[in-house]
C-alpha cells in the first residue's frame, strides 16, 4: 500500500422526513454504525421529551439564547417548526468537514433547502416516506413521547412536509425498518464513495504510475 494520505472531501447527509416517519431511528443506527459520520446536533426551544439528553439529542436552549445565537451568526440555518424554533449550530459542521468527515442532518424541509443552497455540492438529500398516514399515526401514538394535541398538530403538519419529496435525491418508504436501514446505508456509501470527494485520488495515481518495480 503507497503511503499517501486518503483526504477527502465531507459530504453533508441530510435526511428529513414526517414527523413519526422513521427519521430518528434510522439516523441513529446509521451513527451508531459508522465512525466517519458525525451527527449535527440541533438546538432546539422546544423541551426535551423522556429519554432525550441534552447535548446528545438536542442542546435545548431558550428563545433569548436563540436569538443571541442568530445575531452571531453561529447557527447554518434556522427554522420554526410546530412552533418551535430549530437551528443548526454551525461550527461542529465546518470542524468536522475541514477534517474530512461527514456530517447528518436530522433537519426540517426548510432547513434542508437553506443548507442545499448554502453548499450545493456536497450535500445529498434524502426523504422519508411513512407506509401510510394511519400508521404515521400508530408510531407517533406508539412512540408514546408526546401528548394527543402535539400528536395532532405534527400530523395536520406531515402532508406539508410530504410535499416536499420531490426536492431530494434519494425518497425511502420506511415500512420494513432493516430493510430501510439498508437502503439509508448504502445511499451513504456510494455517495461518500464519488470520486469528487476523493481529493486523495489524483495524488494516489500519480504515485501509483511512478512506483518503479
Ligand atoms: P451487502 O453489503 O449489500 O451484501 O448487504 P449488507 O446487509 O451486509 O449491508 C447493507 C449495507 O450496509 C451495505 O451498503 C453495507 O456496505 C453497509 N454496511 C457496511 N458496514 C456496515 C456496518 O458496520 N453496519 C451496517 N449495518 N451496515 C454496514
Ligand atoms: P421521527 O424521528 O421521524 O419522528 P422516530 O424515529 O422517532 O420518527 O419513529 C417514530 C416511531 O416509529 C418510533 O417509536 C419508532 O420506533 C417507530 N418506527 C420507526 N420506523 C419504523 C418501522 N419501519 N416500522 C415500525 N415502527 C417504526
Ligand atoms: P422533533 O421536535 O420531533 O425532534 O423535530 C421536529 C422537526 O424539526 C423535525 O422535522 C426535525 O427534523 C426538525 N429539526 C430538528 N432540528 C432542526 C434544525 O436544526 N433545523 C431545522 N430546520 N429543522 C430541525
Amino acid at each position: 500500500m503507497l503511503n499517501n494520505p486518503r483526504i477527502r472531501r465531507g459530504l453533508m447527509l441530510i435526511v428529513v422526513a414526517p414527523s413519526g416517519a422513521g427519521k430518528t431511528s434510522l439516523c441513529r443506527r446509521l451513527m451508531a454504525d459508522h465512525d466517519d459520520l458525525d451527527l449535527s446536533i440541533s438546538v432546539t426551544t422546544r423541551a426535551a421529551r423522556p429519554g432525550e439528553e441534552h447535548g446528545r439529542d438536542y442542546h435545548f436552549i431558550g428563545d433569548a439564547q436563540m436569538d443571541e445565537l442568530v445575531a452571531n451568526d453561529a447557527l447554518l440555518e434556522t427554522a420554526s417548526v410546530h412552533e418551535f424554533r430549530y437551528g443548526t449550530p454551525r461550527e461542529p459542521v465546518e470542524k468536522a468537514l475541514s477534517q474530512g468527515k461527514n456530517v447528518l442532518f436530522d433537519i426540517d424541509w426548510q432547513g434542508a433547502q437553506r443548507i442545499s443552497v448554502k453548499a450545493p455540492s456536497d450535500v445529498v438529500r434524502v426523504f422519508i416516506l411513512p407506509p401510510s398516514m394511519s400508521e404515521l399515526k400508530r408510531r407517533l401514538v406508539a412512540r408514546a413521547q408526546d401528548g394527543m394535541d402535539v400528536i395532532e398538530r405534527r400530523l395536520s403538519r406531515a402532508k406539508g412536509e410530504i410535499a416536499h419529496w420531490a426536492e431530494y435525491d434519494y425518497v425511502i418508504l420506511n415500512d420494513d425498518f432493516d430493510r430501510s436501514y439498508a437502503e439509508l446505508a448504502h445511499i451513504y456509501h456510494a455517495e461518500a464513495a464519488r470520486r469528487s470527494r476523493g481529493l486523495w485520488i489524483a495524488p494516489f495515481v500519480d504515485e501509483l504510475m511512478n512506483e518503479s518495480l
